[in-house]
């Protein structure tokens, strides 16, 4: 009963104490969660109907600088076949999917100095010029201001950049000390000070995250008051430090997915890839959860086997088409429709 009158609370006042955000996440049951999941799809049909909205993901490179102990591209997995993608490469991505309705091209990528500000800066401004009526959003990690700036002024409107986690002792268990859990959220403040649609997020369930982490993570994320959310379950990779541990539990990435819908009633939010993972169902149930988006694989197929983050990430041979009309048809299934929308983010 307290966890129904917290999920209550939460929906009226858009926030909850650390207290109360501990007992919620830590004593939940499926009751809670089913009655979390009914208030948020409320929420986003009232918002969004019954449309979700799908952005094209390329995966441009696999190459990074950076160990995060979790991160099967880590610079340390030397079994890891790298590549990069041309610009030429990423246009025909860009173009195979406009074909079939992608109106938002994510490019995604590790932390890849190869890729100069001049050259993301290029592709930013080829694809925006080939395709003007189209959102080009970012996920390529940690950068100067002065680099967000230009990116932002070729014509990227979006950047996702996780924050992983919100509690600092936490995030050095999750990183090596060469990488800074301040600089992360100065980032993040960077990116929305800039005037991008920013994204921040978390794994559910990576190494050492407590209750606690996560009441902190809401709390975060109800200040920064993100115009986009990634959350996903934790899942090991076998070349990685944390290839021992358990993925992360995809009851709990629901309930959250639930719980962000509710204190943040516009926020866009990906049924993410790793919880399609987990299970097959998994975009499904994300959506009847509360989530808005789905992010398919745009990437060129013969390279999305190295885009290897962790064990078994959801590969399908099918070109853009045949993957979309897979999606339409697991949504239509639920009640829902894709929509060819660049959807931006609107407060409402
Ligand atoms: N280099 C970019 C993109 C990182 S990949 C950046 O730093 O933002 C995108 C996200 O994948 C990461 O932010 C992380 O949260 C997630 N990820 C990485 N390894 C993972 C794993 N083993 N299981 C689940 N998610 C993972």
């Amino acid at each position: 009963m307290i966890n129904r009158e917290l999920i209550k609370k939460l929906n009226k006042e858009k926030g909850l104490s650390q207290k109360e955000w501990e007992q919620l996440l830590g004593t939940f049951n499926e009751e809670d969660r089913a009655y979390a999941a009914s208030i948020a799809r409320k929420i986003s049909l009232n918002r969004f109907g019954n449309k979700i909205f799908f952005r094209g993901i390329v995966e441009f490179t696999n190459h990074c600088k950076n160990n995060c102990y979790y991160c099967g591209i880590r610079r340390g997995n030397t079994s890891a076949s790298r590549y990069r993608l041309s610009k030429e490469d990423i246009m025909t991505c860009c173009d195979e999917g406009y074909k079939y309705g992608y109106r938002t091209f994510v490019l995604q990528g590790g932390e890849d100095n190869y890729y100069s500000d001049e050259k993301i800066v290029d592709i930013i401004s080829t694809i925006h010029k080939k395709y003007p009526d189209c959102a080009v959003t970012l996920s390529i990690g940690e950068k100067s201001r002065k680099s967000y700036e230009k990116f932002f002024k070729a014509g990227a409107s979006r950047f996702l950049l996780r924050h992983e986690t919100a509690n600092e002792k936490h995030y050095e268990k999750l990183h090596p000390k060469e990488l800074s859990w301040k600089h992360r959220m100065n980032c993040l403040n960077d990116l929305k000070d800039i005037g991008y649609q920013t994204g921040c997020g978390l794994m559910i369930g990576s190494p050492n995250q407590t209750i606690t982490n996560i009441a902190e993570d809401m709390i975060y994320m109800g200040k920064f008051n993100p115009q986009m959310i990634g959350i996903g379950p934790f899942i090991p990779h076998k070349d990685t430090p944390f290839k021992d541990y358990p993925s992360g539990s995809m009851e709990m990435t629901l309930f959250l997915l639930s719980l962000c819908r509710i204190m943040l009633p516009n926020v866009l939010l990906p049924a993410t890839t790793a919880l399609g993972t987990v299970r097959d169902d998994g975009r499904k149930l994300g959506v009847l959860a509360g989530a808005n988006v789905i992010m398919p694989n745009l990437s060129p197929v013969n390279v999305r086997k190295k885009y290897m983050l962790y064990n078994n990430k959801s590969v399908t041979a099918d070109d853009a088409g045949e993957n979309l009309k897979l999606i339409q048809k697991n949504m239509q299934e639920i009640g829902y429709e894709i929509v060819v929308d660049k959807g931006d983010y609107k407060e409402m």
